[in-house]
Parts: structure tokens; C-alpha cells; sequence
């Protein structure tokens, strides 16, 4: 599911959520700024940067978890 475009802040510009399928695979990742990463699908469509902040508080890692306790 695209969500729309997480920003600087962690929040959505977009309040459309698309059906995306299930067989789109990152193409493509490319850093942006010193804050994020842009995300190039193989269905073409590149909306979106997710900052570190952001995919740091979805990781589920030992090491994220970590960081995420002394937020
Ligand atoms: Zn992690």
C-alpha cells in the first residue's frame, strides 16, 4: 500500500492511499539530503522519501529498538 509521501517531519502530503501490487520490488534507492532515502519501484512510481527517522521507528531490529528507548 503507498501511503503517500512521509515528509522531513514523518508526516503524509498525500491523504490518497493507492493499492500498489504485490509483486513491486525497490528498483532503485537513493540517498536524499543527509536525512532520507528515496525509494525507486519497479512500477516506476518514486513518491515518497523515507527519512532515517522514519525507517528507524519501523525497523524491528535489536539495534533500532535500542535507539528507539531512549527517544
Ligand atoms: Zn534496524
Amino acid at each position: 500500500m503507498c501511503q503517500g509521501e512521509p515528509g522531513i517531519f514523518g508526516r503524509s502530503y498525500s491523504s490518497t492511499k493507492r493499492e500498489v501490487r504485490a509483486d513491486v520490488v525497490p528498483n532503485e534507492i537513493v540517498p536524499v539530503g543527509s536525512y532520507g532515502l528515496k525509494i525507486i519501484w519497479s512500477d516506476e512510481h518514486d513518491l515518497g522519501i523515507f527519512t532515517f527517522d522514519y525507517l528507524r521507528n519501523i525497523c524491528m531490529c535489536k539495534e533500532c529498538a535500542k535507539t528507539e528507548a531512549f527517544e
